[in-house]
């Protein structure tokens, strides 16, 4: 039997072109289109206006998606992480937060199975990697939030699974999609990278809209590289430089990402190291404090450390941002709920 028509992350003209050579009009692809990207429907038979022969072409010769929801935690303070199983029985991990704004509903991606890039801090990293996700994986993981919840996504953060910049094609095609098709502003989507230097490059030069957040959580080169391997590659200060140009190229204002980690990188020295690092980097600052979990050695750092950090980087005349730590009753640092699913 032919594989089946995937519909979710197809555009308005391939699914015309699948109408068509199925005998059905033009006008139906709009219908569909309408109801996979502003309604997320749940299943065929609820586009309901359609007539009853085509919801029957549909089901015999398309499905909507080609991953599913395996698994849903749902924490007190409202976090859901999903895990989806691909097709090839690989999963991967979403989460949906809702921050003090009750308006934004903000949604945490991923875009590989795996990651290559080794942080010692990190639950995927030690999944290995397996493979990169396609557009349609990226796509479908906020179709299904959408379609499980009822509720509309309102920012999406590529911040999940994976280092985003190593699938560079299906990245910008997916942000594509998101903007065109499911009307998500570009300043309402971020991509977060460990830094894949030749790749931000790339991103300059497309002249990049969203926002581009930067996975530093070091003050300098040396402690970067005990904990980040990137940073062997990719040195601390070409990093920044390249940050530089980048903020030059397209005016956009970088976010600089800094988990704190107990007796890691949470001194008044590593703060004032790093805000002497990014003092000329056009950036706004956000914390995160470790998600401490029993299997990781490293621990969450005590809330007079977190706040004198704040308060020297803030002195320094950056904006910042405490992520508060989400889902701590469930498994919702990337990873963990993979590397259950593994066992
Ligand atoms: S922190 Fe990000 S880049 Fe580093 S291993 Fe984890 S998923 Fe990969």
């Amino acid at each position: 039997m032919s594989e089946k028509f995937i519909l979710v992350g197809k555009s308005l003209k391939e699914i015309e072109e699948f109408m068509l050579n199925n005998e059905q009009s033009k006008f139906r692809a709009k219908q569909i289109y309408n109801w996979l990207y502003l309604k997320s429907v749940k299943d065929i038979d609820s586009i309901t206006d359609l007539s009853l022969s085509t919801r029957e072409l549909l089901k015999q010769k398309t499905e909507l998606c080609s991953i599913s929801i395996k698994e849903k935690q749902i924490s007190k303070d409202g976090t859901m992480k999903f895990l989806f199983e691909l097709k090839d029985g690989n999963f991967a991990e979403a989460v949906l937060m809702r921050f003090d704004n009750r308006a934004n509903l903000t949604a945490c991606i991923s875009t590989q199975v795996g990651c290559p890039m080794g942080c010692s801090f990190c639950a995927t990293a030690k999944l290995g990697f397996v493979r990169n996700l396609d557009t349609d994986e990226i796509i479908q993981q906020i179709f299904l939030i959408q379609a499980d919840t009822g509720l509309k996504v309102t920012n999406i953060v590529y911040m999940g699974q994976g280092e985003p910049l190593l699938n560079f094609d299906n990245l910008i095609n997916s942000i594509k999609i998101f903007r065109e098709q499911f009307q998500v502003g570009a300043r309402r989507i971020t991509v977060s990278t460990c830094g894949i230097i030749p790749q931000i490059n790339k991103l300059a030069e497309l002249d990049f809209q969203s926002t581009l957040a930067i996975s530093l959580h070091a003050p300098n080169q040396e402690k970067r590289a005990e904990i980040m391997p990137v940073a062997k590659k990719y040195k601390f200060d070409e990093l920044i430089s390249t940050l530089k140009k980048y903020t030059e190229k397209t005016g956009r204002r970088v976010t600089v990402e800094y988990v704190l980690m107990k007796d890691v990188n949470d001194s008044i020295n590593d703060a004032k190291e790093l805000a002497l690092s990014i003092l000329k980097l056009k950036s706004n600052v956000n914390l995160i404090v470790y998600n401490q979990n029993e299997k990781s050695p490293y621990k969450k750092p005590t809330k007079e450390a977190i706040q004198k950090f704040k308060y020297i980087l803030e002195a320094s005349g950056k904006k910042v941002t405490i992520r508060l730590e989400r889902g701590a009753d469930i498994d919702a640092a990337c990873g963990q709920l993979s590397s259950k699913m593994k066992k």
